[in-house]
């Protein structure tokens, strides 16, 4: 009987260990992509994306939303004219959870109205990254 229960709670822990460790090589091999494609695209020359007027972008998945954790949208609505990289404070960043909304104001061109609280302190880390990202990636065409 004693014997029985330490045989299960060492398969549970093995298996909460087992968990955990595919968790933590899933991350560093997601990253290792992101990190090898970035370099593999510098060195064959590819240039970034670019979008044939300002407008949305969506960020890759290691930029989230930092209320709800949804996968994030970039609106990019100010750029340099001469090299079309978009501005440090031109970027707004859209949570696509909120799909209808963000819907409504692509359909309608207008701002959409959030039910986030986009408080500045939650939102500025993610702020500098996804920019950080748009400005290596994304240029505006004329
Ligand atoms: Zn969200």
């Amino acid at each position: 009987m004693n014997a029985l229960f330490h045989i299960e709670t060492a398969c549970s822990l093995a298996q909460v260990r087992l968990r955990v460790d595919i968790d933590r090589r899933t991350l560093q091999a997601r990253l290792a992509t992101v990190v090898e494609f970035a370099q593999a695209r510098a060195r064959l020359g590819i240039g970034p994306v670019v979008l044939s007027r300002a407008g949305y972008v969506e960020l890759p998945g290691f930029i989230r939303c930092p209320e709800c954790g949804g996968p994030l949208a970039a609106d990019v609505f100010e750029h340099n004219v001469d090299t079309g990289m978009p501005d440090t404070f031109g970027v707004h960043l859209c949570c696509t959870e909120l799909q209808e909304e963000l819907a409504e104001a692509r359909a309608t061109d207008t701002v959409p109205i959030w039910n986030h609280n986009f408080l500045p302190f939650q939102w500025a880390a993610i702020n500098r990254l996804a920019t950080e990202w748009l400005q290596r990636n994304v240029r505006v065409a004329p």
